[in-house]
């Protein structure tokens, strides 16, 4: 079995706590690794190792740290198959998916490599004679990347490579729910034989070693990834220091069906949505608001797509849609909010209970709902499952207005043939992303950011490299 220890300063180190934590395989119910349960004097020794080193790495041209990131993204595309095994064996992906992960990471770091060139400032036109007024963009000094366990290696590069690129250092801290795949990624540095202390890894909770990180005076930045009450947490100990944080949260992304949609394509956008990673992603549809009209339909057709859906192993060549969940925290989770939307009157059409088909694991079974209302639980917190509830709705007007009608803000999406109506819809929906006619999942040369309870700040693409910028001005005057 493996056993991982820290990445500190270029070393892989034990940690100065003695404890492990157990990684299971979901599937199967086996330990497959251990990792440190970190301590505040991993983080600490990890910050000092980013802070000694980030003035030599700043000063390195940016196509010069820009070739790290493409050795970065060569040495995983070498390990692909490798690296989405054991992001399957850690947290139930299926193995298509786990590998689409690990390429669009490879892809992640080859894309930001590409911004080295093009990060620029400006010159702003002075009130004096003989001044010229600079605005430069610096790095901020010490990044901290928080990641979830929902896309644990993408997240990964979501905070590496921005930060990386515009000459911060960074340090991770994987999720202890599914921190193998990140940890192997540590092993891969060596070959990419980054200096000392520019990158570290830090496994280990987030109560401990995420709050250690984050209070730091240390440290410029905090990107989280995870849910509200770690974004909270973060931002209670990031205000000590006045610490800049970027804050990827939750999600309860609405998909609004018009009648004159094209329903068949609404139908498997909708599904495909909900149960990719069987339901354990921010930005997938949770809840549906039909037409009135078209509603019949729609739910004849959910009902056949879901029922249809193969639930395997994550490793079945079986191309399965779905697999176990992550753990049995969240299988409980996601069967008490339904076994309480059943209690609040809502009706089960597909699903709506454990799989009984394994002896081991965490299935759950791909659940549709109706008879649901706007008030409900299922209706208004996000719901970490393959659970799809579906209400009608009489106008667009009512369906925007219960979309808004949500302390999330992350993403939304609108099936309709009308043009008039999708560009409305899109300035009246109070989310960081739509969609449209088209399954909620975001491009990396776009900005994923939420609104509302759902995050602050935001990533990929020019705007999510900023976030690890400083902005300067410099006044120069002349004689
Ligand atoms: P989580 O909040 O349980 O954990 C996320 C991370 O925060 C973990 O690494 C955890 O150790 C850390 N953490 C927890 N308490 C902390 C503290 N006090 N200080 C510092 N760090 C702390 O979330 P999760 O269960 O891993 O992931 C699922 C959640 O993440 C869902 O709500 C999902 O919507 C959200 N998510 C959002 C996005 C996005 O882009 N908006 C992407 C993926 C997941």
């Amino acid at each position: 079995m493996k056993e991982f220890k820290q990445f500190i300063n270029g070393k892989f180190v034990k940690s100065t706590s003695s404890e492990m934590i157990k990684i299971l395989n979901p599937c199967t119910e086996e330990v497959i690794s251990l990792v440190p349960t970190g301590s505040v004097s991993d983080a600490n020794e990890a910050l000092d190792a980013a802070k000694n080193a980030q003035h030599a790495w700043k000063s390195l041209t940016a196509i010069e740290r820009a070739g790290y990131l493409n050795k970065m993204a060569t040495v995983i595309r070498e390990n692909r198959v490798f690296l989405a095994e054991t992001l399957a064996s850690e947290q139930a992906k299926v193995m298509g998916l786990a590998q689409v992960e690990i390429d669009v990471t490879a892809d992640y770091f080859d894309y930001n490599a590409g911004w080295a060139r093009r990060i620029e400032g400006e010159i702003i036109q002075s009130d004096r004679k003989k001044e010229h007024i600079f605005l430069h963009k610096a790095p901020i000094g010490v990044a901290v990347g928080i990641l979830p366990w929902n896309f644990p290696f993408f997240v990964m590069a979501r905070k590496i490579a921005p930060s990386l690129v515009t000459g911060n250092t960074c340090i991770i801290n994987p999720s202890s729910v599914a921190p193998n795949t990140v940890m192997e990624f540590a092993q891969l540095i060596e070959k990419v034989g980054i200096p000392a202390g520019v990158l570290n890894f830090v496994c280990g909770k987030g109560s401990i070693v995420g709050n250690a990180l984050s209070k730091s005076p240390i440290t410029g930045i905090i990107s989280l990834t995870g849910s509200v009450g770690a974004g909270q947490k973060v931002m209670e100990a990031a205000s000590i220091n006045i610490t800049k944080v970027s804050l990827e949260l939750g999600g309860k992304a609405p998909a609004i069906v018009c009648a004159d949609a094209d329903i068949d394509l609404a139908v498997k956008a909708v599904v495909d949505s909900r149960i990719i990673f069987s339901g354990q992603v921010c930005n997938c549809a949770e809840r549906a608001y039909v037409e009135a009209s078209i509603y019949d339909e729609f739910m004849d057709k959910v009902t056949k797509r879901m029922s249809a859906l193969k639930v395997e192993d994550a490793f079945s060549e079986n191309n399965p849609d779905m697999s176990s969940m992550v753990s049995k925290d969240q299988i409980d989770k996601v069967e008490e909010m339904v076994e309480f939307a059943k209690k609040e009157g809502a009706e089960v059409l597909v699903g709506g209970k454990r799989s009984a088909r394994f002896d081991k694991g965490y299935f759950y079974q791909p659940t549709l709902l109706t008879n649901v209302t706007q008030n409900m639980q299922i209706i208004q917190e996000e719901v970490f499952g393959p659970v799809l509830p579906v209400m009608k709705f009489g106008d667009l007007d009512e369906a925007i207005a219960l979309a808004n009608d949500c302390e999330f803000g992350l993403t939304s999406s609108i099936f309709s043939e009308n043009y008039n109506k999708v560009m409305y819809a899109c300035d009246e929906l109070e989310f960081g992303e739509t969609y449209v006619n088209r399954e909620h999942f975001e491009a990396i040369q776009g900005f994923h950011a939420g609104w509302k309870k759902s995050g602050l700040g935001g990533a990929d693409g020019k705007h999510g490299m900023e976030e690890y910028l400083q902005t300067k001005v410099i006044y120069a005057q002349y004689r």
